[in-house]
């Protein structure tokens, strides 16, 4: 009955939001039968939860938000799937995204954009908003995101929703469609912290089928509710001097942050200055190395292996390629790709994507020494350093429709304060503090705060959310 109502309603709010870009109605109602007959249980059993179009699924097609890979069907399912399906999760469908996930407002989809449920005109944040949309817009009861460089937690904050972005190596990529292999990591967006962690609970851990997964035990605390809400007793909160920026900030995000280190003072919490001075090169760090590796991943649609070939028979194999990527691929593919060649060409290589790896190694060390470890590893249980680091998940609330389309380095710069945790390959959640006041040409919009934690130190920093709900 439950998950018969929740497809009535994705029915007939999904036209407008556009949140989902597939809705399994069978399996779901199938999967639900079974749950209620006992066949199916576990943590989640029973719980709808929503997928991003960028994860292959046996049970429907994964199209990455493009042309290009329309109605590709994929024989398995991504591990993160696989393994909420076995906790009893009844996956209802798969949602909207940003182009091959390069976006920051579902724009760039070949499917339309998904629309922001607290005003249509306006974006959901990207790339996984159709996943932020359909859990704000109660279509489903949590939902799966992707994050490159931002890419869970900026719709989160936009969206009024809890986002987790893993460290990288805690879930597995294995499914999970390459945008740019070294910062890719999956995560859940949720109601509650708690159910964020849950979620990553059973996603989680070591799997033979993604090298690059940590051995590391997944901590039992994490699926309990009760030891996600025991505050923490002597946290130390950081607060990058480089993120809490006045005048970059719109007030509305200014004023989240110091309430949640109002609502962390409260809580017995010592609030510290940090400095990550390399956080400055984040944005130009991250485009070079993001478009460097997307143009490589990108490189299998060649019109042979996957996706759509060009019905034009011009002669020979290169121009069948070229006319294949070309019709098929959006504009914003495009230019990362172009980017990403240019970065890695003979002539630049060294100045651009070598340079780019040292920075990306100078913005990992300030983290490492902020949070008093010695490197990517897990946290020692007193490393002396900031447990967790305070600051906006973004610059501003939602932004309309058509707003940034034109220009594509100002929609780069909504990712400000996310990129830094990908390419440290650190754990970050956004979560949300409320609503931003009306203003003249906009209604009450959602805020979030984001925490930046240590890798593997997710049962901390989840706790330390917590505190702020
Ligand atoms: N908005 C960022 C980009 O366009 C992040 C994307 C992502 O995290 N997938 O690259």
């Amino acid at each position: 009955e439950g998950v018969a109502a929740l497809l009535g309603r994705i029915g007939a709010a999904n036209p407008e939001l556009n949140a989902y870009r597939e809705v399994y109605a069978e399996a779901a109602l199938a999967r639900a039968e079974a749950v209620d007959r006992g066949e199916r249980s576990g943590p989640l059993a029973g719980v709808p939860i929503a997928s991003k179009d960028v994860l292959c699924y046996d049970g429907g097609t994964t199209a990455c938000g493009s042309r290009m890979l329309r109605g590709h069907r994929s024989p398995f399912s991504a591990t993160c799937l696989a393994r909420l399906e076995a906790a009893g999760a009844i996956v209802v469908g798969t949602c909207n995204m940003d182009e091959f996930a390069l976006g920051s407002s579902t724009e760039t989809s070949a499917y339309g954009p998904s629309l922001n449920p607290w005003d249509t005109a306006r974006v959901p944040g990207g790339s996984s908003g159709g996943s932020a949309v359909a859990l704000a817009a109660g279509l489903c009861s949590a939902a799966l995101g992707t994050d490159t460089g931002g890419s869970i937690r900026q719709p989160a904050a936009l969206c009024g929703v809890v986002g987790l972005k893993p460290t990288y190596g805690r879930i597995s990529r294995h499914g999970l469609v390459a945008c740019a292999s070294s910062l890719d990591q999956v995560g859940p967006f949720t109601r509650t912290v708690a159910d964020a962690a849950l979620l990553l609970s059973v996603m989680a851990g070591d799997d033979p089928l993604d090298a690059t997964t940590a051995p590391l035990p997944v901590e039992p605390e994490l699926a309990d509710a009760e030891a996600i809400h025991r505050p923490i007793r002597g946290l130390r909160v950081g607060l990058p001097r480089q993120y809490l920026d006045a005048e970059a900030n719109h007030p509305a995000v200014q004023r989240a942050v110091e309430r949640a280190m109002g609502w962390f003072r409260d809580a017995g919490a010592e609030l510290v200055e940090v400095d990550l001075p390399h956080s400055r090169f984040g944005i130009p760090t991250y485009y070079v190395l993001m478009t460097a590796e997307v143009s490589s991943n990108l490189a299998r649609y060649d019109g042979v292996h996957f996706g759509h070939r060009s019905p034009e028979r011009t002669s020979g194999l290169d121009a069948m390629t070229r006319d294949s990527r070309g019709e098929a691929f959006g504009d914003e593919v495009k230019r990362r790709i172009m980017l990403g060649t240019y970065a890695l060409s003979s002539g630049y290589h060294d100045a651009l994507y070598e340079r780019a790896l040292r920075v990306r190694r100078l913005i990992a060390n300030d983290f490492h020494r902020v949070f008093g470890t010695g490197g990517f590893e897990p946290p020692a249980a007193s490393g002396g350093g900031c447990d967790v680091l305070l600051c906006p998940t973004t610059t501003g609330t939602a932004f309309k429709l058509g707003e940034k389309t034109d220009d594509p380095l100002s929609m780069y710069l909504n990712d400000i304060y996310t990129v830094n945790a990908n390419l440290a390959g650190i754990a970050g959640i956004s979560v949300p503090t409320g609503l931003a006041p009306a203003e003249e040409d906009a209604p009450e919009l959602p805020v979030g705060v984001q925490l930046i934690g240590p890798a593997f130190g997710e049962l901390r920093l989840l706790r330390a959310a917590a505190m702020l709900e």
